[in-house]
Order: structure tokens, then sequence, then C-alpha cells
């Protein structure tokens, strides 16, 4: 059986790629960074707990990548540049079975590291039920952040990539979706997602307000809305889409799965409308789409126009720990 010193040397120690900027990683008491002249740190945490937000015979390599990707989407929405991470684990046990999660795990985690050159520089290792808090570090210019309360009336509202995939992959685990063909993509989706950094960095100077869509896209743009204080119209015929969802939404005509399921980690922000053309001819060279899917407005809370021109109040939507 390994000790916790054991488990830091073996599997964090080293784990990721040195940076310039760490005085001193892993290894004592505290680490020491240094934030560059000039910059702002962006800080942000999330836990995934075992049996709430994955289940216990999920593929560790996979949990190690979403649990830094959780992360760094939250970085992503702020337009921050990612640098350092720290990690809490809580582990039920440090046998050959556990080590070799270990593995797994850290192998991920470190996979996703690399592609966005942060550093693991800390953390902390106790017993108990298995649960996984990271915590991110990046670089905003001061007053460049890309916040929520930033949208004003009038201004676009866009998001990336496309919604629902990461839902749909739920609702097949739950056997209430039956895919043809298609289920191993929206896993991957669901297990493994990319965090939207580069997206995020290059809408500084040019988005008035940014959020990751983690709650599902209409109550994160609720968010959006309520620290902006204004209200926003979504056309749902213009929400993008896989072909799989668009089949399924075209089948059930259940738009919860596009609209209000969480887990995809797009973005969604807002342009002021004067910015429109700039904003899509940049666009044009980044590696991910774009769509625009409605406007702020007047008033308070997410209006759904419908496809048929009805319009309806948010189907509201999003999960909240303590209310569902
Ligand atoms: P202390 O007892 O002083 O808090 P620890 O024994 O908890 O120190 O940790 C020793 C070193 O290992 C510290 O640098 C700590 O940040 C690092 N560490 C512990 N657990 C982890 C982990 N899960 N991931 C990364 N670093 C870790
Ligand atoms: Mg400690």
């Amino acid at each position: 059986m390994a000790g916790e010193f054991d488990l830091i040397r073996d599997y964090f120690q080293g784990a990721t790629v040195p940076r310039g900027d760490v005085a001193l990683g892993i290894g004592d008491d505290c680490a020491l960074l240094n934030v560059p002249p000039g910059r702002q740190l962006a800080v942000s945490m999330d836990t995934l707990v075992c049996g709430r937000h994955f289940l216990p015979d999920v593929d560790p390599a996979s949990l190690g990548h979403k649990a830094l990707a959780v992360n760094l989407s939250d970085l992503a929405a702020m337009g921050a540049e990612p640098a350092w991470v720290t990690l809490g684990l809580t582990l039920p046990g440090a046998d050959a079975h556990w080590q070799a999660w270990l593995g797994a795990f850290v192998g991920g985690f470190a996979g996703l590291a690399a592609q966005h050159g942060v550093q693991l520089v800390g953390g902390d290792t106790t017993r108990g039920e298995l649960s996984i808090t990271v915590q991110v570090h990046g670089f905003v210019r001061p007053g460049q952040a890309l916040r929520r309360d930033g949208a004003h009336e009038g201004d676009l509202v866009y998001v990336s990539g496309q919604l629902g995939d990461a839902g749909l992959a739920l609702l097949a685990q739950q056997g209430l979706y039956v895919g043809l063909g298609s289920l191993e993509r929206l896993q991957v989706r669901l297990d493994r997602p990319q965090p939207r950094v580069a997206l995020g960095r290059s809408l500084v100077g040019l988005a008035s307000a940014a959020i990751d869509v983690s709650d599902g896209a209409a109550a994160d743009l609720g968010h959006i809305c309520s620290a902006s204080g204004c209200g926003a119209q979504v056309y749902l015929e213009r929400l993008p889409m896989s072909d799989t969802v668009a089949d399924y939404v075209r089948e059930t005509g259940d738009w919860s799965v596009p609209l209000s399921s969480g887990d995809d980690y797009e973005l969604v922000f807002t342009v002021p409308e004067g910015r429109q053309g700039e904003l899509e001819t940049a666009a044009a060279a980044w590696d991910v789409p774009l769509t625009w899917i409605g406007l702020m407005r007047k008033g308070a809370g997410v209006e759904v126009q419908l496809p048929d021109g009805l319009t309806t109040d948010t189907v509201s939507g999003g999960y909240d720990h303590f209310n569902n």
C-alpha cells in the first residue's frame, strides 16, 4: 500500500510540463508563482463528486480530462490565458487498483494540460469517498476579462460549436435515447469536452459578455441576463445542432436537449450590434464555428421563439444542485 508521499512523488510531481513562471512547484508547503507584470489572476474551482457528477465505473482517463476541462472552460469564458492548476483528490484507497486508477486519471489530466500549456503546481491528497477538486489560475489584462455583466439591450447573442450532444449522451446512458450508430461521438462530447480557450481569448475586446455552457444554454444565457440587467430572445430554429441532435429534436419535438441540457462547454456570448461584421470576419479564421441565436432586449429572463413564431418563456431548466 502506497503512502500519501509515494503517491505525490509517483503521480503528481513531474506530471505536467514545467513553466518558466513557476519558481517552486510541487514538494514544499506552498508553490511560488510569478504573475506576469500587468496581468490580473483569474481563478476558478470546480468539484466533481462520485455518484453526482460521474458514475463510479467511469473511465478514469476521461475523468482526468473532464476535471481539468470544466475548469479551463471557466477560464475560456473569461477570456483568460490558462497557466497553473492545483488538484485536491480524495481517494478511497491506495492499493494496486487505485494506483492503476490514479495513473490513468493523471494521464487524462496531463494530456489536456499539455494542450493548453498548464502546469500542475500543487494540491492535496486525502482518503475518503472519491471526489476531485480542481482550481485553475490564468491571466487577463486588467479590465479586459469577459464578464457576465457587460451585455446591453440590442447586443447579438452567439454560441460556439453545437448544442445538445452531451445532453443526448446522458439520455442514452439512462436508456432514454436509442441512437442509430452515433452514440460513440456523443459519448466523446460528454466525456472529453474541449474547452474553448482560444475562442475566449479571441473574443477579448469584441464580446460584451460571455459564459460557458455548463448548465444548459438557456440557463447560462439567463445568468448573463440577470448579471447585465436585461432580457434575451432566442430563436430555437437557429440553435446549432449536430445531425444526431437535429434528428432527435425532429422526431421527439424535445427542444430541451439543445436548449437546456448541460455539459456542452461551448461559449455563449454577446456582441454589440455595431461589431457583428468585425466578429464574423475574424471568426472565419477560427477553428470553431459560431452561430447567431438571438438578441438581448429590455426586461428580464430568456424568452424563446419557437419555429412557428410563437414565443414562450424559457423552457426553464439547467441544473441546480440544491433544487433538483
Ligand atoms: P502539507 O502537509 O504541507 O500540506 P502535503 O503533504 O499535503 O503538504 O503535500 C506535499 C506537496 O505535494 C505539496 O507541494 C502539495 O501541493 C503537493 N500535492 C499533494 N497532493 C497533490 C495532488 N493531488 N496534486 C498535486 N500536488 C499535490
Ligand atoms: Mg496537505
